[in-house]
């Protein structure tokens, strides 16, 4: 294949003042290459992002944007992006220019050389800070554990999909996104690009760390049902101990030994009894939000506005 169509799909949530940088880096990138479009998708900045989208589409009409009625949040962004481009491969990354963009030239080779999804890796840099450092690799670790698929440490929502790829993953009709374990879970040929992130460009980050929790907890909860199981687990384990504990109490009574008659005993066993008995129901809780959610089969998104024509 020589001439294809690259798309580049952006999500932008109040980054008003990246975007001319951004395209500044971008367009030349993109230029090199025989067909292109930048699809920037709008969640519902109170900022000047729109206005900046406009003037963009005017001067250059391979730049369009969709935007949504609110802030949907950044994965639903990316996934309304992927619907609507049209390339034959399609790279997401992020407005910030914490992704650079000539990083993009390196995975379209990766994709020629045959691989269907080229993701990159971030390499941390004094860039990052040690806060999101530790909660980054804390997060990858939980949720290996609990879903079973090695998620690649530092994995980025900065990756290169191909067209058919992105079909499967447009088809995909769960309600609760995270892209990065749907995106490893489909499988395909992958191959992996180290980067180094460079600083967000302007504004501040809107991963706040509710948010990133949020982000997490989904992450976990969403790719299997191993927290239940673990439940039930702990919960045996708890049990047991308890029997054990019951019985050696009434062979002391009845041979003899010393009884503790205090109330401490009881009531810590009464306190982690509860703690867990809690701590099952928050899972299963979890698990019945989920459900919740989905039973509603909600659009994703709805777009506000769009320059582009189905
Ligand atoms: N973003 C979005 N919706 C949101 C939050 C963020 O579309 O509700 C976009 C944001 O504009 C940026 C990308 O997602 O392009 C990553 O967000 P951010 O830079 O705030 O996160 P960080 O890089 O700190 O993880
Ligand atoms: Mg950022």
């Amino acid at each position: 294949m020589t001439e294809f169509k690259v798309s580049v799909v952006i999500p932008a949530y109040n980054e008003a003042e990246n975007i001319e940088a951004l395209l500044n880096r971008l367009l030349p990138v993109l230029n090199k290459y025989h067909e292109y479009e930048v699809i920037f998708v709008d969640d519902g900045s109170q900022d000047d992002t729109l206005i900046k989208l406009e003037e963009a589409h005017a001067k250059n009409e391979k730049i369009n944007y969709i935007s949504f009625s609110r802030n949907f949040g950044h994965q639903y962004a990316l996934r309304a992006g992927i619907d609507y481009a049209t390339g034959d491969c399609v790279i997401s990354m992020d407005g910030d220019l914490q992704h650079p963009p000539e990083l993009i030239d390196e995975m379209i080779k990766g994709w020629q050389d045959g691989f269907d999804i080229v993701y990159t890796i971030r390499k941390d840099t004094e860039n990052v800070s040690v806060f999101k450092k530790v909660t980054s690799n804390l997060f990858y670790k939980v949720f290996s554990f609990f879903s079973g698929l090695k998620l690649p440490q530092g994995s980025a929502d900065f990756r290169l999909m191909d067209k058919k790829v992105c079909e499967v993953f447009s088809s995909l009709k769960e309600n609760n996104l995270f892209l990065r374990g749907m995106v490893f879970w489909m499988g395909f040929k992958q191959k992996a690009i180290p980067y180094t992130a460079e600083k967000r460009f302007a504004g501040k980050s809107s991963y706040t760390l509710r948010k990133m929790f949020a982000f997490a907890l989904l992450g976990a909860t969403s790719f299997s049902v191993k927290p239940l199981r673990l439940a039930i687990y702990l919960g045996l384990f708890i049990a047991t101990f308890g029997g054990l504990f019951t019985a050696y109490v009434l062979y002391q009574k009845l041979f003899g030994g010393s009884v503790i008659t205090g109330w401490a005993s009881l009531m810590s066993v009464v306190l982690i009894l509860g703690g867990v008995q809690l701590f099952m129901m928050g899972i299963i809780g979890e698990y019945i939000g989920m459900i919740f959610m989905e039973t509603k089969k909600r659009p994703k998104y709805i777009v506000k506005k769009t320059t582009i024509v189905k």
